[in-house]
């Protein structure tokens, strides 16, 4: 047999590897692959939601006092000023413990990179520090019961009052906003443009009087997303992120960098653990079972491969060589293909069943939902791919149309 090659990498890299483990060992405890709190997906119990959420938190924090949150982010915003293999190399060694900023780290690239492109440097210095050191937690305020594929058409409301927005109306399927300290919020500011011109960008404090949030049950049993109320909301108009009315832009921002969180957030090895659960259930010398292992194997390769060259681009300041909506889209194709392995090896124990091994292939098979609708969906990531790639706008309302007068 071919011996795999030996990976060689500059001294450079290898003492920021070493000093990275050994910061890691003195801070967090190796993974056993028993009971790891980082790994567990799926907390039923709301307080176990809340206790896993701080748990991330003082994660956060101690990566923030440790030098290892933001690290190729500005100093002047909290960060490390340091390059992409820096990040690489500290994720690769920190997969092997059990510690996780869970989805502290969604809002982060998502709202860190659209403040770092758009905000004012006042709203850099206010905010940004404490996402990364995790003081100030982040939800996202966009989806509405009538808006989540077509967002621009987004009607919550927004009226200019001095020095004030007051804002009304609802937002939806709004992860951890039951435990999140603010909002980035899209409102409807004027009715009579066309609906992608009379949207704002703003950030709201979730303790302001007149927002109440309402946790909404999933298949899993967990409440990772709400329905948001605002009613008469008071948002102080300096926490505009942009121009007024000219939300979309930042909303772009978002969106991009929400794709391609998702398409490279793949962290987990999770076709090792199919491999060692079909082995646990006697299905290791199965024929077609190999098959599926392997299938499974080499697609999240090829993720994790492509996704290491997305990041290294982007994390070194250049243009993203490979559309981040790809990449979601493979990812969402992978978790099917997962969730589907662990269904056929557990059979039908797998949907009965609460036994740690069927929890885990439950949440493969529902939570591959989370990846093909959560950042938009496969059918509308398509039309925008397709759409870049030259092919025409699929039909709709003229692009001209007043929000106000679009029929609904
Ligand atoms: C795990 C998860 C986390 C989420 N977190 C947040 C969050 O924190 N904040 C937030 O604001 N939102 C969040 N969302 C909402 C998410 O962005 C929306 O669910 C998504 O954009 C789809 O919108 P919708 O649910 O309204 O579906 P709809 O837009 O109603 O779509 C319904 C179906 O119609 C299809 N469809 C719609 N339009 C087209 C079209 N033009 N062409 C072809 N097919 C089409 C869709 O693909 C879909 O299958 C989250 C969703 C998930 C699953």
């Amino acid at each position: 047999m071919t011996e795999m090659p030996v990976r060689t990498e500059p001294a450079e890299h290898a003492t920021y590897r070493a000093e990275a483990r050994a910061w890691l060992s003195q801070n967090a405890s190796l993974k056993t692959g028993v009971d790891d709190w980082s790994t567990q997906k799926t907390h039923v119990d709301p307080q176990a939601l809340v206790d896993y959420f701080e748990r991330c938190k003082a994660w956060q924090r101690t990566t923030f006092e440790g030098g290892y949150a933001g690290i190729t982010w500005d100093t002047a915003h909290g960060g490390q000023g340091g390059e992409a293999w820096q990040t690489r190399i500290y994720n690769e060694e920190a997969a092997a413990f059990d510690v996780t900023n869970g989805f502290l780290a969604a809002t982060t690239a998502m709202l860190g990179t659209a403040l770092r492109f758009h905000g004012t440097d006042d709203q850099k210095a206010r905010f940004l520090p404490p996402m990364l050191s995790a003081e100030q937690t982040w939800c996202q305020l966009f989806s509405e019961p009538g808006a989540g594929s077509d967002l621009a058409g987004l009607g919550c409301r927004a009226d200019r009052d001095g020095d004030i927005f007051r804002v009304n109306g609802q937002k939806v399927w709004n992860s951890m906003a039951q435990a999140a300290d603010w909002g980035f919020l899209l409102v409807r500011s004027n009715p009579d443009v066309p609906k992608h011109k009379g949207i704002t960008f703003i950030l709201v404090d979730m303790a302001s009087p007149g927002i109440e949030v309402r946790p909404l049950v999933q298949p899993t049993g967990q409440s990772h997303f709400n329905e948001v109320f605002f009613d008469d909301v008071e948002i102080p108009v300096e926490n505009v992120v942009g121009e007024i009315n000219g939300g979309w832009a930042i909303a772009k921002t978002v969106l991009m960098a929400e794709s391609q969180f998702i398409g490279t957030s793949g962290g987990r090895d999770t076709s090792q653990v199919l491999i060692e659960l079909a082995q646990a259930h006697g299905l290791g010398d199965d024929a077609i079972m190999r098959q599926e292992l392997m299938r499974c194997y080499i697609d999240e390769r090829i993720l994790r491969m492509l996704s290491q060259v997305l990041n290294n681009a982007v994390r070194s300041g250049k243009p993203p060589p490979i559309d981040g909506a790809l990449l979601k889209l493979k990812m969402a194709y992978n978790r099917v293909q997962f969730g589907n392995t662990a269904m056929a090896i557990l059979g039908p124990a797998g949907v009965v069943d609460l036994g740690a091994d069927s929890v885990f292939a439950q949440e493969e098979l529902l939570g591959r939902f989370s990846v093909s609708i959560g950042g938009g969906t496969n059918e509308v990531g398509k039309n925008n791919i397709g759409h870049r790639m030259g092919l025409p706008r699929e039909p709709g309302t003229p692009i001209d149309m007043p929000w106000k007068d679009i029929p609904r």
